[in-house]
């Protein structure tokens, strides 16, 4: 059986994990074993019959009071306790932040390995393979597993979510037992960003920009672009954050968040290894940049050499227009 842990934030599934579980549904077809999911918290029965249009057959809901928040202890331990009874062979994770701070410490809960965020799945002679990049991206490790569950956590936009109409399943209520001295640090509250943004590892279109961009309000004028472009977000490179023009969490590479949109348009970014990490896998690649040797231009598969301060305003415009019509 799969085994599928799916996240909630705000009321709702999170799109990642939606994806991880259809990943499972088209995996284990291919062995033809069950997807069964977890949901996990305060008040997420109501959220079940959603994740059997996505193929999980079974839903266990582990829901106490003590993991109304976020908890690394709490949730690792509620998590443990359910493997243990329900004997999985294979576990997913969304390679959010919560997923990969979750796995791992189930893994080594349950002392096994774990491949974290993979971009590839197959069954070959019955057993499970995976792919992940490594070292920022330059290769992609093969990963046989020795270990049973067999764990990985799944890079979020990578793979399709496929939902069905009239799905069925059954939801199994399970008891949690965790104690207040289990739970040993909780997330409390969460605060949002401005306005009504889309976090960058969840859009399909990241419109980024580095330090070519030279000030925070030229931000804006990028923010302005994802307002136009339906299901974007704002990126940026670690120079833009360091020099505080906008927010760690809108940071992409190696140290800030790796995403896979549709499609990446980076305005003043030269396109360093470290950034590189974090947007190569995106399909489409639009670069802006005034250096026509700059090896962002290496991975684009469009790229412009001018000034973007002249591009984007005619760009704008443009995009306006043909969305509108
Ligand atoms: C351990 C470590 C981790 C790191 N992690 C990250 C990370 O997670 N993410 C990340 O991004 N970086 C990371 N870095 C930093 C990385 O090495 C680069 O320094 C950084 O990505 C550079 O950002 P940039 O491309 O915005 O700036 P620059 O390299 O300075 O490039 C700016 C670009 O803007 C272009 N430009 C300037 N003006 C214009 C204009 N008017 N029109 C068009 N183009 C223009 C220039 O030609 C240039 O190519 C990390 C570094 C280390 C050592």
């Amino acid at each position: 059986m799969f085994l599928v842990y799916t996240e909630v934030r705000d009321g709702k599934i999170k799109k990642s994990s939606l994806e991880a579980l259809s990943e499972a549904r088209r995996r284990a077809q291919e062995r033809d074993e069950e997807v069964h999911g977890v949901l996990l918290g305060h008040n997420v029965e109501e959220l079940a019959s959603q994740l059997y249009s996505y193929g999980a057959s079974q839903v266990y809901v582990l829901e106490n009071s003590l993991l109304q928040g976020y908890s690394s202890s709490g949730y690792a331990q509620a998590l443990h306790s359910l493997v243990e009874e329900v004997n999985p062979e294979v576990i997913f994770f969304s390679a959010t932040a919560m997923g990969q701070d979750l796995a791992p410490r189930l893994a080594a809960k349950l002392g096994v390995g774990l491949a974290s965020d993979c971009t590839q799945i197959s069954i070959k002679d019955g057993a499970m393979e995976v792919v992940r990049p490594i070292f920022a991206g330059k290769a992609l490790a093969t990963v046989h597993f020795k270990s049973s569950p067999q764990m990985a956590t799944l890079r979020p936009n990578v793979f399709p979510a496929e939902s069905s109409d009239n799905a069925q399943g059954e939801t199994v209520k399970k008891e949690v037992v965790v104690s207040e001295e289990q739970v040993k640090g909780q997330v409390e509250e969460v605060l949002k960003g401005k306005g009504t943004e889309i976090d960058v590892s969840e859009a399909e279109i990241v419109v980024s920009g580095g330090r070519g961009m030279k000030a925070t309000e030229n931000f804006d004028v990028l923010r302005e672009l994802t307002q136009i472009l339906p299901h974007s977000a704002l990126g940026a490179s670690r120079a833009a954050v360091d020099a505080g023009w906008i927010d760690h969490q809108h940071q992409v590479g190696q140290t800030g968040k790796t995403i896979s949109p549709v499609l990446y348009m980076a305005f003043g970014i030269s396109g360093a290894i470290q950034h590189l990490a974090g947007m190569s896998s995106s399909k489409y690649i639009i670069a802006v940049n005034k250096d026509p040797e700059a090896p962002i231009f290496k991975v684009a598969d469009f790229g412009v050499v001018g000034d973007l301060f002249e591009l984007i305003p005619p760009l704008k415009e443009e995009l306006k227009k043909q969305l509108s019509e």
